[in-house]
């Protein structure tokens, strides 16, 4: 039987104003709605508890194995208010399914792809006129799932109770300067992921580990840290946060193959699929970091970009290492595929092209 949820509604809702001033400057991931869902697992009666509540503070013992031995897993996604009024999601379906594999691998239960849809058809039914207007830009209500062990229990195994809750955040462009190349910093010192890992894996203990490679870049001037492969150092395997795609001379689009140690995301499966209606032949293998600083040498490769749900596509400028740098070859704003297929995605998703991958899901 699939999950309901209770409504109690928060008595003390932002006002209209508030709510206008919040969406006329987002940020990310800073301001909340008013709700959130919450719903609890225990090992004896399975899912249950399912409810939309006011957005405010959890609490959890201080033993809560999660607090401790970090059983957790999260997801994100976001809602796209449509010209005629509509709110859409871009295949969430592919989230659950995600969300479902990482459970797998931290060892929490699966959410079934039908509660998890209808726990965003949940929130969305009470905080709807939290998404963006339309034709604001690339404004959206990023969406936060998560599954965390709340037992009580300092024993390392996996949790006998754990909970899932959504929250929303209305969100402008993520990167507030604009369509910036962003500086990447190759973490000789620090993986994000090893083979066996749970790089895979849709968990919070990856970005835990990226941050110490994250600071290293920053202190030597980049925005972000590209991770290599932890047995070898010698492939490219993605951010801490999101999948990276080369173009190359000849109109081939190269992303590292999944190997286990890099996260699938759904931006990158999509554009994938997109290679070939934008003239691209698409290519997973994988590629050494020397391929990329030759090849921008050579002009071999023509651009390099990267994405995620939260920033959809960002160009990668100069890539810098320790005693080295590749020049950029983003230009100001990003090259020509790098737009064109960040502007194909974008399409979509405000419903402004039609959906010819039946891609988009309606939640309100
Ligand atoms: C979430 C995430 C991505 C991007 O996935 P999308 O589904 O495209 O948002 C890439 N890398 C890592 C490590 C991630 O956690």
């Amino acid at each position: 039987m699939s999950l309901t949820f209770d409504v109690r509604r928060n008595p003390t809702p932002a006002s209209e104003e508030r709510r206008a001033a919040i969406h006329a400057n987002p940020g990310f991931g800073v301001f909340f709605t008013d709700h959130m869902v919450r719903a609890v697992w225990t090992r004896s009666g399975g899912w249950g508890d399912g409810r939309v509540e006011p957005y405010g503070p959890i609490q959890l013992m201080p033993s809560a194995a999660v607090l401790h031995y970090a059983q957790e897993i999260f997801e994100g996604l976001k809602a796209y208010r449509h010209a005629d009024g509509s709110v859409w999601s871009f295949r969430p379906e592919a989230n659950a399914e995600r969300m479902q594999r990482s459970a797998r691998r931290l060892a929490l239960p699966e959410l079934p792809t039908e509660d998890f849809l209808g726990s965003l058809r949940a929130l969305l039914a009470v905080d709807e006129p939290w998404v963006p207007p339309a034709g604001t830009g690339e404004t959206s209500l990023y969406l936060r799932p998560f599954v965390f062990a709340s037992e009580a229990f300092l024993g390392v195994r996996p949790a006998n109770e754990v909970t899932y809750c959504l929250i929303a955040s209305p969100a402008g462009a993520y990167f507030s300067g604009g369509l910036k190349p962003v500086t990447l910093w190759i973490s000789q010192h620090y993986a994000r992921a090893g083979a066996g890992g749970t790089g895979a894996a849709k968990t919070g203990g990856n970005y835990a580990s990226s941050l110490a490679g994250q600071l290293e870049g920053i202190e030597h001037g980049c925005d972000q840290a590209v991770f290599l492969d932890s047995s070898t150092q010698t492939y490219i395997e993605e951010l801490g946060g999101m999948n990276l795609f080369f173009v190359t001379r000849d109109n081939r689009l190269v992303t590292p193959e999944l190997t286990g140690t890099i996260l699938e995301g759904v931006t990158r499966s999509s554009i994938l699929e997109l290679a070939k209606d934008l003239g691209l032949d698409p290519e997973e293998r994988r590629i050494p970091i020397e391929e990329w600083k030759e090849g921008v040498a050579s002009g071999e490769i023509r651009e390099v970009f990267a994405c995620g749900t939260a920033a959809v596509v960002t160009p990668v400028g100069e890539l810098r290492w320790e005693g080295g740098s590749a020049p950029s070859t983003a230009g100001e704003s990003g090259g020509e595929v790098t737009n064109a297929i960040r502007s194909a995605l974008l399409d979509v998703q405000y419903g402004r092209s039609e959906d010819t991958h039946g891609w988009l899901t309606r939640l309100a």
